[in-house]
């Protein structure tokens, strides 16, 4: 397939989220001589849909941020990602059902995302707030809302993406960034199954007062992602920011929570919850907390964050500008490398549309944006090259990258589904202290960029 016309192609992107902004912007900034582009959006404006949780974006994903991104993007990102307060650390803590610590994986500390951007080493991340960087992200980009794709014609010289209201565009490569449940990739790709990994996870976002923020700070030891393992195959997590968001009286802090519990309890014990009614919701997850979770100290703080999820709409107040009920929601995923490569044509996936994974390890918006870095950089090789090499190179890095992070997200839900007795305890103690030990080594070392006998940033530190 090659492209004959004499004026520049044309990238059409489906669906304005993470991946499908960074692309847009990576194209203008990148490839803008070369290939005009559009994007759609099936949600109606900026303010149609709640725009979700705190999340942890992954060093890769910051880098890949920076490349894809222009200056007055970049200038805003501490909008979205703001500079660590002193107390703050952006690491992972994980704790056991009563709150003793299993594990604690340190990251480097830094200061600002821009220190971050230029590391080599996996051990950094940040806290943002997502809804945020969807705004931060939209600065500038010419979005067509209102405009639901429901799927495609290809023909000789370019593609058709079809929409719902019966509008049809033409272009040269469409780009699927539709997200986990993209039709671009059922037409496309119709073996690519979503998986469901049998945990039920109830995720909400709160707004809390800063004496349970500092109660929280303190079960986690001021790490920003908190984590703690049940016995029954539950876990509680939860990840804020030490930064308030109202200053009134007392400040308040965001916090994102989510408790997971094994699916088939809900089927044996034949439940039934509308899933449309907040207040249900949030007393199923507080009835699931008291019978798989011991009475103690941690668990009544559980049940006390639960009880302050709004039941309606907060008002316009941020971080709450849209509202998402509670609803139980299955965790899922998709492992591109379970079917056959598939054909390396002018339907390109991009982000969860191509590699949904569970939450769990943080790692879905990092792969999204890295993505988009990734396809800019083959893209970049369209002058010498041929379209259809660029997109076959494209696939086969991202599916085995984005592979990886599906299983070892995947991995680790399965790990943590079933229900340890007092043996299986003593068990996981050990692994998790053995683990302890091990990564606080590497990160030591990868993060001090120490070689073999040698400090490499020149102080006299040495291994032997
Ligand atoms: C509870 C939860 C917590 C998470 N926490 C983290 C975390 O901490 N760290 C992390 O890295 N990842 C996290 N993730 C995963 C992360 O949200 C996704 O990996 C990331 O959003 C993928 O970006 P995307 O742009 O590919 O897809 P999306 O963000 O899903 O964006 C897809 C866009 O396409 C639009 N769209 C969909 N269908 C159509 C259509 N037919 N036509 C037009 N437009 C369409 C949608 O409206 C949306 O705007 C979490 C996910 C969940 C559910």
């Amino acid at each position: 397939m090659e492209i004959t016309t004499n004026k520049n192609p044309t990238i059409l992107i489906v669906g304005a989220g993470i991946g499908g902004l960074s692309f847009y912007h990576s194209v203008r900034k990148n490839l803008g001589n070369t290939f005009n582009v559009k994007i759609f959006e099936r949600e109606t404006s900026p303010q149609d849909r709640w725009q979700g949780y705190n999340i942890y974006i992954h060093r890769r994903g910051i880098t890949s941020l920076f490349y894809c991104t222009p200056a007055e993007v970049q200038a805003r990102l501490p909008e979205a990602i703001p500079n660590s307060i002193p107390k703050e650390h952006h690491a992972i803590a994980i704790i056991d059902h009563v709150g003793r610590h299993l594990l604690y994986v340190p990251q480097q500390k830094f200061k600002s995302i821009y220190e971050i951007e230029p590391l080599k080493h996996d051990f950094a991340g940040m806290v943002a707030f997502r809804n945020r960087l969807r705004d931060v992200l939209l600065e500038g980009v010419d979005v067509q809302w209102d405009k639901k794709c429901v799927g495609y014609e290809e023909c000789d010289n370019g593609v058709w993406a079809l929409f719902e209201d019966g509008t049809r565009e033409f272009g040269d490569l469409l780009i699927g960034a539709d997200g986990i449940n993209s039709p671009i990739r059922k037409q496309k790709v119709p073996s690519l199954e979503i998986i469901d990994l049998g945990v039920t996870s109830i995720d909400v976002d709160i707004e809390i007062p800063k004496n349970l923020a500092d109660r929280l700070m303190f079960v986690y030891a001021n790490s920003l992602m908190q984590k703690s393992l049940g016995r029954n195959g539950d876990s509680f997590f939860s990840m804020m920011r030490f930064i308030p968001i109202d200053q009134s009286d007392e400040p308040s802090y965001r916090v994102t929570l989510g408790y997971g519990y094994p699916t088939n309890l809900d089927i044996k014990d034949n439940i039934v919850i509308d899933d449309k009614n907040p207040e249900a919701i949030i007393k199923h997850a507080i009835t699931r907390i008291k019978q798989l979770r011991p009475p103690c100290e941690l668990t009544d703080l559980m049940i006390e964050l639960f009880s302050l999820v709004p039941f309606s709409h907060p008002g316009e107040k941020y971080p709450f500008r849209t509202y998402n009920p509670p609803r139980r929601r299955q965790l899922r995923d998709i492992d591109p490398l379970s079917v056959p490569p598939w054909k390396n044509d002018r339907i390109v996936l991009l982000g969860d549309a191509a590699h949904a994974m569970n939450p769990l390890l943080g790692l879905g918006v990092s792969n999204a944006i890295e993505d988009a870095d990734l396809l800019t950089k083959e893209l970049l090789n369209y002058e010498n090259d041929n379209l259809i090499a660029c997109i076959r190179r494209y696939n086969e890095q991202m599916r085995v990258r984005s592979s990886k992070d599906v299983t070892k997200s995947r991995n680790t839900v399965l790990r943590q589904r079933d229900p340890v007795g007092n043996f299986g305890l003593i068990v996981r103690y050990s692994i998790f202290r053995a683990i302890n030990v091990l990564i606080n080594f590497i990160v030591f070392v990868k993060t001090h960029d120490i070689v073999w006998g040698r400090h490499v940033t020149g102080s006299s530190i040495l291994l032997n």
